[in-house]
């Protein structure tokens, strides 16, 4: 079965940010409204410059889980400056914001990712609407055009590098157990892990180190890649809740839940999640990805994102609310531990 992420045009290496043009060109197109977050409206404005006069100007309003707003106030841009095409620089904020663009105009998008969420590799798309995220995946908004620069990586600070890597590794790891896995996709989620484990620790000593950021590149392409093709389950639904409910932060959110999410899962499907044991070392790959996120200097515990201790009772309320497909039953008390391990910031036991 071909990947689905075959359908996009998907180029790595040092500075190939610089053939943006030329992409915008293949596509046929040649007034590109570039979009970012305000944080990095410099680096949009860079990419302008790439453009040779292609560029349809910089809207630099993106925000975290793509407010319906933002995406009404860039569709009037972009009807404004007669934009033909989308280049989104940045995460994936930037990226969400694209996708929500392109869903309703189908104006082909270029994605110039800076971090390693992987939204790039999927036709998933999450939109908020007063304060409700919702989550759907549509073709169309898959981008046709993904460029891997090294250099854009190289500015990550070391703190967001970790967690956003965790978070890649997170989509890699319930693939590794989905519902409608392939052996495609297991062998995907395995590539992905053992990229971004091998890559990290050396971003981490030398964060400059372009070759390390352009093999963690290549393992965000895998985990995003594999969250596009196959269904998510705990882990996913777990943060979701507890982004959504708690305003707590996506990547570090993810980083501190996935070695207990995994460990509870690994009740259930120990040899599903073995690949990790086998990268990873250890006994177990719960507490394996605790001791590695460890290592990473990953934050370890919700408490330290602001979530209070009262919160967890409600947080299991949300979590075991609305039933969804997981490998082993979910039960509130399960998940209150659960919670309660993540929010001292224990190794899962
Ligand atoms: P983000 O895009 O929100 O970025 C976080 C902050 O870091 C922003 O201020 C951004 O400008 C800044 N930043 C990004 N790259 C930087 C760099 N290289 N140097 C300095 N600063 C930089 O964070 P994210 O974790 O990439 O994306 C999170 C969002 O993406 C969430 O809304 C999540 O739901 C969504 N997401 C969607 C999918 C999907 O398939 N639809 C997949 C993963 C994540």
């Amino acid at each position: 079965m071909p990947h689905k992420s075959n359908k996009q045009r998907v180029l790595f290496g040092q500075n190939i940010r610089e053939t943006l043009s030329d992409e915008v060109a293949r596509l046929g197109r040649s007034r590109a409204l570039i979009l970012s977050t305000p944080a990095q409206s410099s680096s949009a404005l860079d990419v302008a410059a790439l453009l040779n006069g292609q560029s349809a100007g910089v809207f630099s309003r993106a925000a975290m889980h793509t407010p319906i707003e933002v995406t009404k106030e860039a569709l009037d841009h972009v009807t404004e400056v007669r934009a033909d095409c989308l280049v989104a620089i940045g995460g994936g904020s930037t990226t969400g914001l694209g996708k929500a663009i392109a869903l309703r105009t189908d104006l082909p998008q270029i994605v110039v990712p800076t971090t390693y969420a992987g939204s790039e590799a999927t036709p998933i798309l999450g939109q908020t609407e007063d304060g409700i995220k919702t989550t759907l995946t549509d073709p169309k908004v898959l981008p046709e055009v993904v460029l891997y620069d090294p250099e854009l990586v190289a500015t990550l600070p070391v703190a967001m590098t970790v967690t956003s890597a965790l978070n890649a590794i997170a989509h890699a790891a319930e693939a590794l157990y989905a519902e409608d896995r392939t052996e495609d996709s297991t062998a995907l989620a395995i590539e992905g892990i053992e990229t971004f484990t091998n890559s990290l620790p050396r971003v981490l000593d030398t964060p400059g180190d372009l070759a390390a950021r352009a093999d963690t590149q290549r393992g965000a392409w895998a985990c995003g890649a594999v969250l596009g093709q196959v269904g998510m389950a705990l882990h996913h639904k777990l943060c979701h809740t507890l982004c959504g409910a708690f305003d707590l932060p996506h990547a570090e959110t993810h980083a501190i839940i996935l070695p207990h999410a995994v460990h509870y899962n690994a009740a259930a499907v120990p040899d599903q999640l073995a690949p990790i044991v086998d990268i990873l070392g250890g006994d177990a790959p719960g507490p394996a990805l605790w001791q590695f996120a460890k290592a990473m200097q990953a934050p370890l515990a919700l408490r330290a994102l602001g979530l209070s201790e009262k919160d967890l009772d409600r947080a299991a309320d949300l979590a075991t609310q609305n039933p969804y497909w997981n490998p082993r039953e979910i039960t509130r008390a399960g998940i209150l531990t659960l919670l309660q391990s993540a929010w001292r910031g224990e190794a899962p036991q």
